[in-house]
């Protein structure tokens, strides 16, 4: 029989690495499956992250990441670069399959993180990082003075276009519909805010340029008319999907698939399983507040354990 962890963390984003940390400091010796293609998370796909607490100068997201795993290791992590399979969390002894290997343990904390939605136009994968991106907190700053269109039209779409009209020389809102599904209050300051202008009924046909984003092709969905539209930077925010799937039929997720949690604690529906950063969060979605949800999720996997007979 195999050995029984204490703790086996599935996701190497900011919480799950986080998460090892504190498991790690703790001397209960985790097991972070960070995952075959994608380890790491969201953040290796941002490139200078300018907004973690820290770091002055900026880091790019990938360093961060390693530095994350570095102090995990350093306290006694152990990392395997597998993709969690199968999981079965319903007993005391929880069991994570991954395609060559079969783990146990205690507790399991899920920071399964989340992905974009995408656009899947033309040009969409060539030009990320290129002046495509998703994160308008990460990689607005780089559009200063610039021309930024935003796709979308629900909440994320109009708070980022807020946060880039404070600093773009013009924001460009392309939404498909003639009306926004974000909140009134929102919208309402969206639609009074100068530099921006609205492109309604509109689609994204295709994303051109090169080496970098240089223009838009969008279609009128009334009209079905083509027209190109210059930009610097393009921002998506039509929704995300947290990436819940694996775990859905055993842990209580709400109806967008979120994994539920008894907050303010990381604890989900299942004694012994906890969930914390992008796979939880509606809202933030920032790496500040996923490492901070790895934290808590940690001091709540370790609480657990002492309190096992
Ligand atoms: P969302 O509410 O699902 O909105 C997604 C937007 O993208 C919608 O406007 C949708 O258009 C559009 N869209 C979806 N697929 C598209 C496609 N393939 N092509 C073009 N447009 C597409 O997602 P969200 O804005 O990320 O918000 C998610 C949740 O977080 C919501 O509950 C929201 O209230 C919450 N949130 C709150 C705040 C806040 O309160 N400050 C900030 C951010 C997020 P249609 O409108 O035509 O469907």
């Amino acid at each position: 029989m195999s050995e029984i962890y204490n703790v086996i963390i599935v996701g190497s984003g900011p919480a799950g690495w986080t998460a090892a940390v504190y498991t790690a400091r703790a001397g209960l010796r985790p097991l972070v499956l960070a995952g075959s293609l994608e380890a790491g998370g969201a953040l290796m796909t941002t490139t200078e992250v300018e907004n973690f607490p820290g770091w002055p100068e900026g880091i790019l997201g990938p360093e961060l990441m390693e530095k994350m795993q570095e102090q995990a290791e350093k306290f006694g992590a152990r990392t395997e670069y597998e993709d969690a399979v199968e999981l079965s969390l319903t007993d005391p002894v929880k069991i994570v399959k991954t395609a060559d290997n079969e783990y146990r343990a205690k507790t399991v904390i899920l920071a399964l993180g989340s992905a974009y939605r995408k656009l899947n136009v033309p040009g969409e994968t060539e030009l990320s990082g290129k002046g495509v991106s998703y994160c308008a907190t990460c990689d607005g700053f780089f559009f200063k003075n610039r021309e930024i269109g935003i796709v979308g039209g629900g909440d994320s779409a109009v708070t980022e276009a807020l946060f880039l009209a404070r600093f773009g020389k013009t924001v460009h809102v392309i939404h498909r519909r003639d009306a926004l599904r974000a909140s009134k209050v929102l919208a309402d300051r969206l639609l009074g805010t100068k530099n921006v202008v609205m492109h309604w009924n509109s689609k994204v046909q295709s994303i051109n340029g090169t080496d970098e984003l240089t223009s838009v092709t969008l279609e009128n969905t009334l009209t079905q008319e083509r027209s190109d539209l210059p930009l610097d930077g393009l921002f998506i925010a039509i929704g995300h999907s947290p990436r819940s799937g694996i775990v859905s039929s055993q842990v209580e997720t709400d109806e967008a698939g979120y994994i539920k949690t008894a907050a303010p604690t990381t604890a989900t529906n299942l004694p012994g399983v906890f969930a914390c950063g992008d796979v939880v969060d509606h809202n933030y979605r920032q790496a500040v507040t996923a490492a901070g949800a790895g934290c808590a999720a940690a001091l709540d996997a370790q609480a657990f354990l002492a309190s096992l007979p």
